[in-house]
Formats: structure tokens, sequence, C-alpha cells
């Protein structure tokens, strides 16, 4: 099944409005045909970053929501105010928010519903820490986190997993390329038994943990990786387009 490569960037909290413009209009100038490309501003250059993608065909999503459509929740930003911005995609479950935040499974599942239901792409991540996985719990925790979306978000162009270990985000320290088909076989299989085959045969799983382009063709080589969340290699338009461009 041919899945078109999806490679986002998770640029977190870093950037300047005016760096964060000069890294999207790199990044738009670069943007490899045939696949999507993506980018992920904090919320605050978000306007910013539209304006500078102009009319490319890169894809502006953000980091985070809040499930509820407008009222008295301090500080946080609904879905509508994403796509009031031209938002397409959203993170959820992230390792930090889950393990440095303390986001609940809970909160996760309400955000990924609220992202679907208001017609947005879904960018889910999933993965265990490093004692977990010396404790042989990597399937268990990966089935958990899969289990905070619902059959009922079944439009496959939609729905987007990343697949990110916890102890290779941000460490230099990816997983190996048969680690990474490993879980994600993992991932498509839970996903047909949970949806339907077709439906996981659809799905793009992508790989997130230090992805640099030295790794990433090994990486997005494997049957079951349809591409990549990156972080710190996102956050420069060289290293960010070279692994855009070993997608493909
Ligand atoms: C991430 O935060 O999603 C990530 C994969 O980070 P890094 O590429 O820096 O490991």
């Amino acid at each position: 099944m041919a899945r078109k490569p999806f490679v986002a960037g998770n640029w977190k909290m870093n950037t300047t409005k005016a760096s964060a413009s000069e890294l999207a209009r790199g990044v738009a100038a670069g943007a490899p045909d045939g696949m999507d490309v993506g980018v992920a501003p904090p919320f605050v250059y978000l306007d910013a970053v539209r304006e500078a993608l102009g009319s490319s065909r890169v894809l502006l999503g953000a980091q985070d929501c809040y499930f509820e459509k407008n009222g008295a929740f301090t500080g946080e930003i609904s879905v509508e105010m994403l796509k009031d911005l031209g938002v397409k995609f959203c993170l959820t479950g992230h390792s930090e928010r889950r393990h440095v935040i303390k986001e609940p499974g809970e909160l996760v599942a309400k955000k990924a519903k609220a992202i679907y239901n208001g017609g947005l792409i879904v960018i889910h991540c999933v993965g265990e820490k490093l004692a977990e996985r010396d404790a042989g719990k990597t399937f268990e925790v990966v089935q958990k986190q899969l289990e905070e979306l619902t059959p009922d978000m079944n439009d496959a162009n939609r729905i987007v997993i990343a697949y990110e270990p916890v102890w290779a985000i941000g460490t230099g320290r990816n997983a190996t390329d048969q680690q990474a088909q490993e879980a994600h076989a993992y991932i498509r299989g839970a996903m047909a038994k949970r949806w339907n085959k077709d439906f996981a045969d659809r799905v793009r799983i992508q790989y997130g943990g230090s992805m640099k382009p030295e790794n990433a063709k090994g990486l997005m080589s494997q049957t079951d990786v349809d591409g990549g969340l990156i972080g710190g290699a996102s956050l420069k338009s060289d290293s960010f387009l070279a692994i855009c461009k070993a997608a493909i």
C-alpha cells in the first residue's frame, strides 16, 4: 500500500517571531512535491508563519489545543481558533505534554476527538519510556495510548500516528531501523484490530526521536515508517528539508 509520506517539524518552545518567519520561508522554498510537509510553531507565531508560508503546500500545525469550543478556560486555545489561523493539523499526546506537563491520557483523548471533529488532522504521539522498553512493556504502553483514539475517528487522511520512543526524543539516540519497524508494524496491526485492515493500511505512521539527515533514509525506508515528526532537526531549514527529501 503506497502511503504518501508526511514529515512534520515540531518547533516546541523555540524561535522568535522573526526567526520563525525566516524558517518558514526556507521550508516553503524547498519543500519537495509528492509528500506532505508540515511545521508546528509556537501558538503565538502561527499567524506570522502562515504569512511566511504564503501559497506553499506546507501545512501549518499546532503543538496543542484545548477540547472546549470557547469560554472560561484561561490560557487555552480552541480548535476553532486554530482553524481561524489556517491550522491544518494538531499534535496530541506528545511525550513532553504527557511526562513533563503531566497531561493525563483522558485529556489527550478529549483533545484528539475535538481536533478530529473540528476537521483537522490529528498527529497522535505514542511511545514508551526507557524503563518500559527494558521491562518489555513497549507494545502494552503503545496499545493503551492508541486507545485514546476511537474507531469512529475513521478518516485515514486525518489520523496520523507518531511513534516516538521517549528515550529517543531530544537525546541524540534514535531507535534503530529495526526497532522502529517493529513498533510501527505493531501499531498498524493494533489499528487493524481496533478499526479495520483497510484503515490501518492507509494510516500514516511517523517515526520521531532524534531523526536527522544522517539516519532519516534508513528509518523512513522501513515498510511501516511513513515519515517523521522532527524536533531539533526541524529548527534549521537545511536539515529539515534534507529529512523531507529522504522520505521520497
Ligand atoms: C519530538 O519532539 O517530537 C522529537 C522527535 O524531537 P527530536 O527530533 O528533537 O528528538
